[in-house]
């Protein structure tokens, strides 16, 4: 079973969204470059929660490897940057948190450790590494599922965009919130 394909395979069913992408710019600073002018509300919620799905879709891949539950998409526009799944278990890496493997991946691709017009889709609220890598990235658009009352870093045990940070950022929550919480309850009820 190999990760890679296994990611490969489920973005290659993102490729074409049917809703209409932020225009991503170059130039300006890192939270101004998505934007999401001359878009309806509702096709900007149904785009987020196209690419949930996508996030949604890795998170319950990462079952298949006993890891808890997390996905992860970088979109740019229209199009499917990197996306990963959390891989502690089977890597053996305290660092693989799924955000984390994308933001890297994503660094690679773009050939720089700034990230303008990208948005992070992940099913779980960041824990406090991956806030600080999102905002060492210069990250200019969070959009995630699941609350995390015992270790998210974006209202959970702390909020890191009312902290003196030196990056705004925009932040949406909830985004199917429903079932990224299943499929972490399914996996925690099974391990007990
Ligand atoms: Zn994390």
């Amino acid at each position: 079973m190999n990760r890679e394909v296994i990611i490969s395979e489920i973005i290659s069913r993102y490729e074409i969204c049917p809703y209409p992408s932020p225009a991503v710019h170059r130039r300006g600073k890192p939270h101004t470059t998505v934007d999401f002018a001359g878009i309806r509300e509702e096709d900007k919620k149904l785009r987020d929660e196209f690419y949930m799905r996508c996030a949604l879709e890795l998170a319950e891949a990462s079952l298949r490897f006993g890891e808890v539950p997390v996905g992860a998409v970088m979109v740019r526009g229209d199009s499917i940057i990197a996306a990963d799944f959390n891989g502690r278990e089977s890597e053996k890496n305290a660092l693989y948190h799924a955000e984390v493997a994308v933001i890297g991946k994503t660094c690679r691709e773009m050939g720089g450790w700034r990230l303008p017009g990208c948005e992070l889709y992940v099913t779980l609220e960041p824990c406090i590494m991956c806030t600080g890598a999102i905002f060492q990235a210069r990250v200019p658009r969070l959009i995630f599922g699941a609350s995390d009352p015992k270790a998210g870093f974006f209202g959970g045990i702390a909020n890191a965009c009312e902290m003196p940070l030196n990056h705004k950022m925009n932040v949406v929550s909830g985004v199917l919130a429903e079932d990224a919480k299943n499929l972490l309850e399914e996996f925690f009820t099974k391990k007990r």
